[in-house]
């Protein structure tokens, strides 16, 4: 399943094919993928320019100028590609893609106009069918069911110590819990709060409220926890994200992130913390798989 630093590498790999450019047509295949699409899907994006490309948690969101937003989730198995048409293949150089995946998956192709021998087509495939997309007005966007109660992004500055404290103080919950608990952090998958755990030296299984200081102010560990939230992130947005299954890449090349996680899928191996000489454990909370390494992560 793609996690947050893959949607952020496809958003990245999609930009510049998207930003600016005018949809000239829309196939659609289907009636629907995990949910139907919205009436007049592709009548209300064709004619349409997309002024931008952002994300949220794990949404990518495409600002049409007809005031809509083109919200689309990758599900389990969605990904993207981008073909160049015509002459200007070269031009769209680093989003040529081979044509790896089955085509009987392909399910919403948008062909895309940037100017004179600058088209080209973004086309998304989902075998599982996990994924979705639906148009929303911008205008009511934040109050959206989708976004409404969404927490802080765990990348940049929005993060930080004194906002999670709030959310942490008397809190006996463990910390696994309440860092995949999207209300406060939106879009931290499972890898990476064990990967950030294990960073900061602290066990899933403390409470969360221990990270607080009696006056509700953060403690050393918050800090800790909080820096290595953000790098855990932001290493693996660098590193082109991760990939666990068939999983491909805007620019159509696997990931390979999973070759550096220190501690997830790695029970019954050696901490690779220094000094360390722990062996990685495996619980299981709140129905998921915890990886931590007892000795270190206290
Ligand atoms: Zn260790």
């Amino acid at each position: 399943m793609p996690e947050l630093p893959e949607v952020e590498t496809v958003r990245r790999g999609l930009a510049p094919a998207v930003e600016g450019a005018r949809i000239a047509a829309v196939e659609q295949r289907r009636a629907d993928l995990r949910f139907a699409f919205p009436d007049g899907f592709a009548d209300r994006l064709t004619g349409r320019r997309i002024t931008a490309l952002n994300r949220r948690a794990k949404y990518l969101l495409a600002e049409l100028d007809s005031g809509e937003v083109l919200v689309m989730h990758l599900g389990m198995s969605g990904s993207f590609r981008v073909s160049s048409t015509g002459e200007d293949a070269k031009a769209g150089d680093g989003f040529h893609f081979p044509r790896g995946k089955n085509a009987a998956h392909d399910h919403v192709v948008l062909h895309l106009e940037r100017g004179a021998g600058a088209n080209c087509t973004v086309i998304y495939n989902d075998p599982r069918r996990f994924g979705f997309m639906t148009l929303v007005d911008r205008r009511h966007i934040d109050s959206h069911k989708l976004f409404a109660g969404l927490g802080i992004e765990p990348t940049g500055n929005a993060l930080d110590p004194a906002a999670l404290a709030g959310h942490f103080a008397g809190r006996a919950a463990p910390l696994k819990a309440v860092l995949l608990d999207q209300k406060i952090i939106a879009g931290l998958g499972n890898i990476y709060v064990c990967e950030a755990l294990w960073r900061a030296r602290l066990s899933p299984r403390r409470a969360a409220g221990t990270l607080v200081r009696r006056d509700g102010t953060a403690g050393e560990r918050l800090d800790r926890l909080t820096e290595a939230v953000r790098a855990v992130i932001a290493d693996a947005i660098a590193a082109g994200g991760s990939s666990l299954r068939d999983y491909v890449h805007a620019d159509g090349s696997l990931g390979y992130f999973q070759h550096v996680f220190a501690v997830y899928d790695r029970a019954g191996e050696t901490c690779q913390r220094p000094g360390c000489g722990g062996t990685i454990a495996r619980i299981v909370q709140s129905g998921r798989s915890s990886f931590y390494c007892p000795r270190c992560q206290r």
